[in-house]
């Protein structure tokens, strides 16, 4: 027990990613949780400390600055003074997903010459211009172990020249602490809450950058589908960025705006769904595993796997298929099919591996 990894998190997907993961961690190894601050609120982050069981972190930074680009140098510059003075103590870091936060710590452990995996290594949108794929390749091509979600990643990270060695196809850590909390699920009253009924909705949720800067066109797609789901509630749950962008909430018959919500609140609303509208590639995972539908916002994916085994079809912002495939649906209900390794065990595998690593 004299070794010490410490995990580096930031931002919401992170604290689900790391959930299962310390869980199963902390049964060999000593765990400091260092949180960079990228997501303050409660409701954006202290609640998933809670509700996940993952301890209070051993520094949580407090961040001033508001752009992606000004927090991310703020970031830094704690995490770098930071690891001045703990660097010694450290045997592996371990980074997670895409988040800004997942840049700075790769960036910063590789300056300090300290070893670090990363978790969920390998997926690739082939859109370098999307901030979660400059924060993939970066966290890649630094870290020394790479844990891969699926076999496609581990295909990306070969033909970019990473050594075979240090990749490990171990399945995926954020479906684990799905698994783990499937009691806890139906416990929810978040639609009593809300008032709404079961089957009797849409999800949505939106916040990626090329999503939420031109609110001219999201305020048309918002118009357009509530008229093709007239049948139907939209419940669309903000993220932080929606707010920011000072996205003006129109009063619209069948729309239903709702804070962030917390894991357990959110995870069965995807379950009672009619089906899901997203562009969150966290959300594209849960709901292949959980059998329902998404209707991806995006012009692609890094998540194949959700396509091709899965249940999520991309429909970018084209209301005329989103619409057919509405109509479809009213007559055919989907089959839920398995992505490989996504079977609840991901941590345990990561765990093995890192054990005999250190
Ligand atoms: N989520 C949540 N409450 C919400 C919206 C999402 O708990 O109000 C969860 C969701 O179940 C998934 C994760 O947050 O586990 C996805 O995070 P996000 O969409 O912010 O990031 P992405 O997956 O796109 O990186």
């Amino acid at each position: 027990m004299n070794k010490k990894i410490y995990i580096f998190c930031g931002a919401r997907p992170n604290f689900i990613k790391i959930s299962s993961l310390y869980n199963v961690l902390k049964k060999y190894l000593k765990i400091e949780i260092i949180h960079l601050g990228q997501h303050q609120d409660f409701i954006m982050s202290d609640i998933f400390f809670k509700n996940l069981n993952i301890p209070k972190p051993y520094i949580k930074f407090s961040l001033k600055k508001k752009t992606s680009l000004t927090r991310t140098s703020e970031m830094i510059e704690k995490l770098d003074n930071f690891l001045k003075k703990e660097k010694k103590k450290i045997s592996l870091g371990i980074v997670v997903g895409d988040v800004d936060a997942t840049f700075v710590a790769s960036v910063c452990l590789n300056r300090h010459k300290i070893k670090f995996a990363h978790i969920e290594a390998g997926l690739r949108s082939k859109n370098k211009y999307m901030p979660e794929e400059a924060n993939r390749i970066v966290a890649d091509h630094l870290s020394d172990f790479l844990f891969t979600t699926t076999l496609n990643a581990k295909k990306n990270l070969i033909n970019e020249g990473i050594n075979k060695k240090n990749i490990f196809f171990v399945g995926n850590t954020m479906i684990d602490t799905l698994y783990s909390n499937l009691n806890n699920f139906s416990k929810s009253k978040i639609l009593n809450n809300l008032k709404i009924k079961d089957n009797k909705f849409i999800l949505l949720t939106i916040h990626r950058k090329e999503n939420t800067e031109d609110l001219l066109k999201l305020d048309n797609f918002i118009k357009k589908i509530s008229k093709i789901f007239y049948d139907k509630k939209i419940l669309f749950v903000l993220h932080p960025r929606v707010l920011k962008s000072r996205y003006n909430l129109k009063i619209i018959n069948n729309l239903i705006y709702s804070k962030p919500l917390n894991y357990f609140e959110f995870i069965s609303l995807i379950k009672k769904s009619f089906l899901v509208m997203t562009d969150s590639g966290g959300v594209s995972e849960e709901t292949s595993m959980l059998g329902k539908i998404c209707l991806t916002l995006r012009d692609r994916t890094e998540r194949p796997e959700t396509v091709k085994y899965g249940t999520n079809i991309i429909v970018n912002f084209n209301t005329n298929k989103i619409a057919k495939i509405y109509s479809q649906m009213k007559k055919n209900r989907v089959k839920k099919s398995k992505i490989k390794l996504w079977d609840g065990k991901s941590s345990k595998r990561i765990a093995k591996i890192i054990m005999k690593k250190i």
